[in-house]
């Protein structure tokens, strides 16, 4: 039976890798038997030649798919776009860069069909061309996710994987608009398998992710996913409450039996302000980060925007047993 795939590619400034990007998927898309496929391209409000040159591949290529962003909405935006309007029964979350190879999508599929998985999830092995920075980050990061939140995520995967109708279906149903996407698609569940490879570094161009947009992921990931932080004001507000209520007791005491010299207590009372309104000060900041993630979800505004989309308009045979369906 005919499969039908879409490969997501979300594409900010990444006019030095497009073209061979493509090359290199669209071999490999043509090399797969049985299988109907097409590359949906997210132009993320790219401010270089990326959106021309995504138009002049949609030309000459009606399986190649271009979703124009109106301004810049970020990675994840961009893929969420790219899963939102795919129709076809798998589609593969792929980076425009080359780190992920194009060429391991033939095996991603025989995995799924060979373990009748929902999900294929790809671990990175070993990560070429990224800084001992980059990769100690990376591992603190997933590390300290899955000792904070609620669901266990896979070490050292990205959004590079395979997923099926019914898992996109599911995700597709996930209404809130900061989305984590690895996190979220762990967070489906259905059978979800590993598949192993050597991330390559980046064909050209420079990483779009630098520290503080890195950081800023990192933040919302946590936030979206664990409680955690909040109880901080509990972990440091108890102990203190105890401390507050000894050294109360003490100075009372110390008053009438003349232990506690109260008068020349100046360095106890400034580390005491000090201490609890370091506490306090922290804590608000803590609750605030999850009132701002309220805002922002509350506010109910679009993750993305969409100036123009090209080649979507074709609508394929549909097999008779089956709704309406544009691929
Ligand atoms: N990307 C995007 N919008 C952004 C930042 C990145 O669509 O605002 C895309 C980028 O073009 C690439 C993918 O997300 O296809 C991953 O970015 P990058 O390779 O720079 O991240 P890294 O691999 O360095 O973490
Ligand atoms: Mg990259």
């Amino acid at each position: 039976m005919l499969k039908t795939l879409s490969v997501i590619v979300p594409c900010f400034n990444e006019e030095a890798v497009i073209q061979e990007f493509y090359k290199r998927t669209s071999q490999v898309l043509t090399s797969m038997k049985g299988v109907e496929s097409y590359i949906i391209f997210i132009n993320d409000g790219s401010r270089d030649n990326t959106g021309l040159i995504l138009d002049s591949i949609a030309t000459g290529d009606k399986r190649a798919r271009v979703i124009h962003f109106s301004r810049n909405f970020g990675h994840q935006a961009a893929v969420t776009a790219g899963l939102n309007s795919c129709k076809t029964d798998f589609a593969v979350i792929i980076d425009a860069d080359l780190q992920d190879p194009p060429e391991l999508i033939p095996q991603l599929l025989e995995t799924q069909g060979r373990e009748q998985a929902s999900v294929v999830y790809c671990v990175r092995k070993e990560r070429k061309g990224e800084t001992a920075f980059k990769k100690w980050t990376a591992k603190t990061f997933y590390k300290t996710m899955n000792r904070m939140s609620e669901v266990e995520f896979p070490l050292d995967t990205g959004d590079f994987r395979l997923i099926d109708r019914k898992a996109i279906d599911a995700f597709n149903k996930l209404s809130e608009k900061g989305k984590y996407i690895r996190g979220l698609i762990t967070w489906i569940g259905f059978k979800q398998v590993p598949f192993y490879y050597d991330r390559d570094a980046r064909f050209a161009g420079e990483t779009k992710y630098p520290l503080k947009k890195m950081m800023s992921f990192a933040r919302k990931a946590l936030l979206y996913f664990s409680k955690k932080p909040l109880l901080i004001s509990i972990s440091l507000g108890s102990p203190a409450c105890v401390i507050g209520l000894v050294y109360a007791l003490w100075a009372w005491l110390g008053h009438f039996f003349g232990f506690a010299n109260t008068i020349t207590g100046w360095t106890s009372t400034v580390i005491l302000i000090i201490f609890f309104g370091g506490v306090q000060l922290l804590t608000i900041g803590v609750l605030g980060q999850y009132i701002g993630v309220l805002f922002d979800e509350v506010k109910n505004r679009p993750e993305y925007i969409i100036d123009r989309k090209i080649n979507f308009e074709r609508v394929c045979q549909k097999p008779q047993n089956m709704k309406d369906r544009s691929f």
